[in-house]
């Protein structure tokens, strides 16, 4: 295979002892007090590899929280001198680049919104040349790996040899249970195109809300990532800045310690490599079936509604028979047993049932 990049290991510029890094802090870097606490916090859990925190933010929409600015890199020093963390920040331009070269920041990340664009990531490039500092790219927003790998060649034709990379999902119009869908096709497919690049998985991006943090970072060292990167805050809620994503240090600490390390269960390498490839394989394909089950539930109660403000009946026999026939048909062309199928199908037609039974009879307000 082509060798893609020339690159140094992460666990040359992050050391972890073998274990997957962790980068974690705030959103944003708010203010020096909360920067610095946070900090502290996240050391004092003794989990932590390294100190995350933006400084200029890329919001969505205009009027929001836009970062504290070149400031915050005095908050992020001071943090990093008061608990020795290094510390990282998300850079977007060569202005950006030269700020932090010149605070002395360990670590720069490009975002996912940067990324997209090749000006943007030459600019930074063109900033880095000989400078030897690790830079972490985030994936494109878009799902295309061609854009992600893109970025990483301009970073390492520059010079810069200490990359990662960094998987926080990919954004779409048709929102599913995440904020970001994590397609970990795209990093699976990623690892495989450049064995040797750490991918690091954010998440908290992928998940958009700190319930799924823990799930989605089992997965990730399930799938022999190199490391988390995870939001944290000492007042999630009141974060000026993706605050349903964020955790406290303290539980930061309690889902890190929360992860099973995966041990092989025989040392038949041929054996084992076989595994984890279907393995993979099937963890992917039960995410999607669950990703298809919860927008097929999602769709049930939109049907619901609408039969409830048209005075239909629920159970309509001759759909249910037409659905019957035609996937029990198509599965066994596919080689699924009958026994299987029909069994799957009832189970689903009875969730819908229920939901839409539910939204029926739900009084007052329409939903
Ligand atoms: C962030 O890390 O806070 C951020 C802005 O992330 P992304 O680039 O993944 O949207
Ligand atoms: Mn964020």
């Amino acid at each position: 295979m082509k060798k893609e990049l020339e690159l140094v290991a992460m666990s040359t510029w992050l050391p972890t002892n073998g274990l997957p890094a962790v980068i974690s802090g705030p959103c944003s870097a708010e203010t020096e007090s909360q920067t610095i606490a946070t900090a502290k916090q996240l050391a004092a859990t003794g989990k932590v590899n390294a100190l995350r925190a933006g400084i200029w933010k890329p919001r969505t929409r205009p009027g929001q929280y836009e970062g504290a600015g070149a400031e915050g890199l005095n908050w992020l020093i001071q943090a990093k001198k008061e608990t020795g963390l290094p510390v990282t920040t998300e850079v977007a331009n060569a202005a950006h680049v030269e700020a932090c070269l010149k605070a002395g920041v360990d670590i720069l990340w490009v975002g996912a919104r940067t990324t997209v664009n090749p000006f943007s990531v030459q600019e930074i490039a063109d900033s880095l040349k000989g400078v030897d500092i690790p830079v972490m790219v985030k994936n494109p927003v878009n799902p295309d790996l061609e854009l992600w790998i893109g970025a990483l060649e301009r970073l390492n034709k520059a010079g810069i040899k200490k990359l990662a990379a960094i998987h926080r999902g990919f954004s779409s119009f048709d929102k599913g249970p995440f904020r970001n869908a994590p397609m970990w096709d795209l990093a699976i497919e990623l690892k495989t195109r450049i064995p040797e690049l750490d991918i690091i998985c954010d998440p908290s991006h992928i998940a958009g809300n700190r319930d799924l943090i823990a799930l989605i970072s089992q997965k990730a060292i399930d799938l022999n990532m190199s490391g988390l990167m995870i939001e944290s805050h000492i007042n999630p809620d009141a974060a000026w800045s993706d605050a349903k994503q964020q955790v406290t240090p303290a539980v930061l600490g309690n889902i890190i310690e929360g992860l099973v390390a995966r041990k092989p269960s025989t040392d038949n390498k041929t054996f084992k490599d076989t595994l984890a490839v279907l393995r993979e394989q099937i963890d992917q394909l039960d995410d999607e079936i669950m990703q298809k089950l919860a927008k097929r539930m999602t769709i049930s109660e939109k049907i619901g509604q609408y039969k409830k403000e048209n005075n239909v009946t629920i159970l309509q026999v001759g759909r249910w028979e037409e659905i019957i026939a035609t996937r029990l048909a198509m599965s066994m062309a596919m080689g699924l047993s009958e026994e299987f199928i029909k069994d799957m199908l009832k189970l689903i037609h009875n969730e819908s049932i229920q939901i839409q039974t539910k939204v029926m009879n739900k009084e007052g307000e329409r939903v």
